[in-house]
């Protein structure tokens, strides 16, 4: 039978629900007009408990990296000395972006894998008093790793007055993050991940404190200039076209997380995450990431005894089922599976026991069906705590 659609478990793209597709599949509306204005006022307050703010959340058409851009033009001029935390291909590029924007930029290095600790940050604010801004990466996704981003945002608050910026591409939708309640100025995220959308639409929720930064700071910017978004906003409208395809996408996205709860989307996320990693250990698989450190969306594997690579191109191969591979120098080292968005325990038996074939036709040993069984285990357990 020819393939139709891939079992997509990377960490982005990720599937899209039906009902979003189908969304997204409505006649072109003007985006002067009123249905448009509909459109986004519907949108607005539904997107902010999902950043964790009572705060707008701006919409710009953009991969995720725009909004990883926008944060840095927004506050920062050249000069301005900024601290980033670097734990892997994500955290790079913030350094990196920070860089090309003449920023004096001093990096809190962390092994890919590990999560950066509060100390770390605030002994680095302490050498570095001027410090503007701090930035951050919720999830990790080239490692798995979660930073725990509130606990450091409220040490940079308790320290300095350093504005707190956090990636949460890979983790909005699908990770809480109360962003309010701790203190992170900028939260910023992408469409692709989480989100249960194509790429496309980049998001950015900013704090009064960040406002304020923001209105003063001289550097000159256009498309990412984020006052443009926050005055037109207020209208229902956008500075340039949006893309309204993905706005339809996005109202369905956000009806689905209301209906199934944030809490339980969250719960959902941790359910997964613990029946990949059970079934991982029972096939003897080696984790990258510790169980305190690990995301509950992405999860890698460093293999031993077989190439990732290898894997990776027979569970394509042979059924579909794409997995992600390592980043700059872990390429070739793990891969990892996604299981955030659009994807549920049921997934997660289905890429387990896919995994187990493949597994087996690379000769690395197991106990068969021991996976698929961990995984249920897992799955039982945590369900019997509802
Ligand atoms: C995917 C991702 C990005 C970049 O997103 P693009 O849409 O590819 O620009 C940034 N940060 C994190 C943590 C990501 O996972």
């Amino acid at each position: 039978m020819k393939r139709e659609w891939d079992l997509l478990h990377t960490p982005g793209p990720t599937p899209i629900p039906p009902s979003v597709e189908r969304s997204m599949n409505q006649p072109m509306i003007g985006h002067r007009g009123g249905k448009a204005k509909e459109l986004i006022h519907a949108i607005a307050p539904k997107l902010k408990p999902v950043f964790g703010t009572s705060g707008e959340v701006l919409v710009v058409t953009g991969s995720g990296t725009s909004s990883l851009e926008a944060s840095v033009v927004n506050t920062t001029k050249p000069g301005d000395k900024v601290v980033v935390v670097v734990a892997g291909a994500f955290g790079e590029r913030f350094a990196q972006i920070c860089e090309t924007y003449e920023l004096d930029v001093i990096r809190i290095e962390v092994p890919w894998g590990k999560a950066v600790e509060g100390s770390q940050v605030e002994e680095t604010l302490r050498e570095h008093p001027d410090t503007k801004a701090v930035f951050l990466t919720h999830c990790e996704t080239s490692t798995g790793v979660m930073h725990p981003v509130e606990k450091v945002a409220e040490t940079v608050k308790n320290k300095s007055s350093a504005l707190v910026i956090v990636d949460g591409v890979s983790s909005i939708g699908g990770a809480e993050v109360k962003m309010d309640q701790s203190g992170i100025d900028i939260l910023v995220s992408g469409s692709q991940k989480a989100m249960m959308l194509p790429a496309g639409l980049a998001f950015l929720a900013v704090s009064e404190r960040a406002w304020s930064v923001i209105d003063e700071n001289p550097r000159p910017r256009f498309y990412l200039d984020l006052r443009k978004y926050r005055q037109q906003l207020e209208g229902g409208q956008t500075p340039f076209t949006p893309a309204l395809s993905l706005l339809f996408g996005l109202q369905q996205v956000l009806e689905l997380l209301e209906e199934e709860g944030l809490d339980r989307v969250f719960e959902r996320h941790q359910t997964m995450k613990e029946m990949t990693r059970s079934a991982c250990r029972a096939l003897n698989l080696p984790l990258l990431v510790s169980d305190e450190d690990a995301s509950s969306t992405v999860t890698s594997i460093r293999p031993e005894t077989f190439e990732a690579e290898q894997l990776r191109k027979v569970a394509n191969e042979e059924f579909g089922l794409i997995l992600a591979g390592g980043q700059k120098h872990m390429k070739g080292e793990i891969f990892r599976i996604g299981h955030m968005g659009y994807s549920r325990p049921a997934n997660v038996l289905q890429y387990i026991g896919i995994l187990e074939i493949v597994l087996k036709r690379l000769g690395h040993e197991f106990e068969p069906g021991a996976g698929v069984a961990a995984a249920q285990t897992a799955y039982l357990e945590r369900t019997r705590e509802e």
